[in-house]
């Protein structure tokens, strides 16, 4: 990992909420400060908490959706803590006390947190970027052979979303919202049937599924060899869709209301 000081690596803590929702708890061993990704179940996260020993210190919200803020008030009356959520969207963030914009960034005890604007799937989706210890928490924005559905934004604004996400270094750990890694597989081989990365990592995916074990978390590199929303420059995905010479940003809009179909 891009290890670029001396400090204890963040921990991540995996919380399977609701049907598919995944929380997470990250936790700075210097300071003790403890964040949750979203707060989509409070039970989960309470006893996650219990069970490690670590205290609530914040909730970094990616976004408004229920299922993503619905605990806000009720952790931040148990537990007392900061919640950070994105300033364009601080009448939709319950309980919010930290608004933050694009390029902001936030002392997590001695990390460096750095906000990325990543709308599209909300306008006021946010990503949070830890980039001493390499990992990004990206909500509903990019999921594992997927990305997030466009509620609040069109393909042009999700497109560049996602484009500030491949920016980040390629071993970068992604940790998205959903498990949704099973369906979206199932697409991606639709639209991009001769991608060998593609079909190996499908395999892959079937046989953790089968154990009912995680998919998550991923990486960029891994994401843009075998994402099909990160890859509209493929000749093969272009041929399979019918858009040979069209810009990226149309291939991009074409794979995603195919997925929309599917
Ligand atoms: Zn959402
Ligand atoms: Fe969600």
């Amino acid at each position: 990992m891009n290890k670029k000081n001396d400090l204890p690596q963040l921990e991540v803590h995996m919380i399977p909420c609701l049907e598919d929702n995944y929380g997470y708890l990250v936790h700075d061993p210097d300071s003790g400060f403890t964040a949750s990704i979203d707060t989509p179940e409070v039970e989960p996260i309470m006893r996650a908490l219990d069970e490690k020993g670590w205290q609530l210190t914040h909730i970094l919200n990616t976004h408004h959706h229920y299922d993503h803020a619905g605990g806000n008030l009720e952790l931040k009356e148990k537990t007392d803590c900061i919640i950070v959520g994105a300033n364009k969207d601080a009448d939709r963030i319950p309980g919010i006390d930290i608004q933050m914009g694009d390029g902001d960034t936030y002392l997590f005890g001695k990390h460096e947190m750095t906000i990325l604007e990543t709308p599209g799937h909300t306008s006021g989706h946010v990503t949070y970027y830890f980039a001493d210890s390499g990992i990004a928490f990206v909500g509903d924005t990019l999921f594992a052979l997927g990305c997030g559905r466009l509620f609040e934004g069109t393909p042009e604004t999700m497109w560049e979303s996602l484009q500030k996400l491949l920016a980040l270094p390629e071993e970068t750990l992604v940790y998205c919202a959903h498990e949704y890694t099973q369906s979206n597989a199932d697409f991606a081989v639709t639209v991009e049937p001769d991608n060998g990365d593609l079909r190996t990592r499908k395999t892959e995916i079937e046989k953790l599924r089968a154990r009912n074990k995680p998919t998550i978390p991923t990486t960029i590199g891994l994401e843009k060899r075998t994402n099909p929303f990160l890859r509209p420059d493929s000749e093969n995905i272009r041929a399979t869709v019918g858009l040979r010479d069209a810009s990226d940003t149309e291939v991009f809009a074409e794979v995603r209301a195919r997925k929309d179909r599917f």
